[in-house]
């Protein structure tokens, strides 16, 4: 890819990436709009350096209505101190602020879902331009990636870090580590059924070691997947040598999202009975959920059934279902529990 040829990024950060010691600043990329003429996106960042050391990139809010990410990384900015670290942590709590402060998906200024905008284009649009500032600043200053997510309004997931099955078996390996060190409840080996644009692959493709997460969903944050997020950002960066102080490893369940297999969508728009909760086990061709037409009585539910074995890993998460949403995540239990060591 030609990259050489773009012309430089918009956007200006107010940080010194080289500087030691604790910086918040903003990534501020011009914006000029009706309501702010020659106005600017602010993006929240913070740089904490001490020394020489790997560089972690610390990200949530790449979708903005995920928040177990944003909050475990606001308050980790706020409390890591440059004595906890060897090398240098780059935070951004709220990757596509936009989306973030307007509580939603994708941006409400272009409606770019920044996970599928990568690699960006400096000229595009805001949520283009935001991808391409990680594309060419960013990622290529990490040694390790943690990219939180959740399942926003329309999802709910088991709490598990990930990562994914990749070609490059030593780089693989090392993710895999990461995902263990991070000890969520569950640890999954995904294989991307549609990874073209997302910033997982922007960074494996730089052989960047790339860890992500869903840590529950709904809109919302709950006091238990948000203490996961905490232990687990921490860990991750115990694990990289870059803060001091031995992981603090809990049980985790390894599961694996072979195929796509695993999902299940609706094919009629209507009104949800789940069968089956999170966590709950399910055996191939079982009844998921089903999904009742609301605009008469006396209609069959149609129903949605597993095409394997497993346990629900992913589920929808409003009452009401349209036709085309993703319904359930179905995955497959790999190992039994361990305690990596
Ligand atoms: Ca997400």
């Amino acid at each position: 890819m030609a990259t050489n040829s773009l012309p430089p990024s918009p956007i200006a950060p107010t940080v010194d990436f080289s500087a030691e010691g604790v910086q918040h600043g903003f990534l501020r990329l011009p914006y000029s709009r009706d309501e702010s003429a020659w106005g600017s996106v602010m993006i929240p960042i913070c740089v904490i350096r001490n020394g020489r050391g790997p560089t972690a990139l610390l990200t949530g809010g790449n979708h903005g209505d995920e928040y177990e990410g944003p909050v475990a990384l606001y308050d980790l900015a706020r409390t890591l101190q440059p004595d906890q670290v060897s090398g240098t942590v780059i935070i951004v709590p709220a990757m596509n602020y936009p989306a973030f402060v307007a509580g939603t998906r994708t941006s409400p200024i272009d409606k770019g879902n920044l996970n599928r905008s990568f690699p960006g284009r400096p000229d595009g649009t805001v949520t283009q331009k935001i991808a391409d500032y990680f594309q060419r600043e960013l990622l290529p200053r990490a040694d390790l990636v943690l990219d939180f997510h959740s399942g926003g309004k329309t999802l709910d997931f088991l709490p598990f870090a990930a990562a994914h099955i990749l070609a490059d078996k030593a780089l693989e390996r090392k993710a895999f580590a990461a995902v263990e060190a991070f000890s969520a409840p569950w640890s999954v080996k995904m294989l991307e059924i549609d990874a073209v644009g997302m910033y997982d692959t922007a960074a494996e493709e730089m052989g960047k070691i790339f860890v992500t997460t869903e840590l529950g969903g709904g809109g919302t944050a709950r006091a238990e997947t948000v203490r996961i997020a905490k232990r687990g950002v921490l860990n991750v960066l115990r694990h990289a040598s870059i803060v001091k102080g031995p992981v603090d490893r809990q049980v985790t369940r390894w599961l694996d999202m072979p195929s796509d297999d695993c999902f299940s969508f609706a094919e009629v728009d209507g009104l949800l009975e789940p069968m089956i909760d999170l966590g709950g086990e399910i055996a191939k061709g079982a009844t998921i959920a089903r999904v009742h037409p609301v605009g008469r009585t006396g209609q069959a539910p149609h129903e949605i059934k597993s095409k394997m074995a497993g346990l629900l890993a992913a589920r929808h998460f409003p009452g009401l279902v349209q036709a085309g949403d993703c319904v359930s995540v179905v995955a497959a239990v790999v190992s039994g529990a361990q305690k990596g060591g």
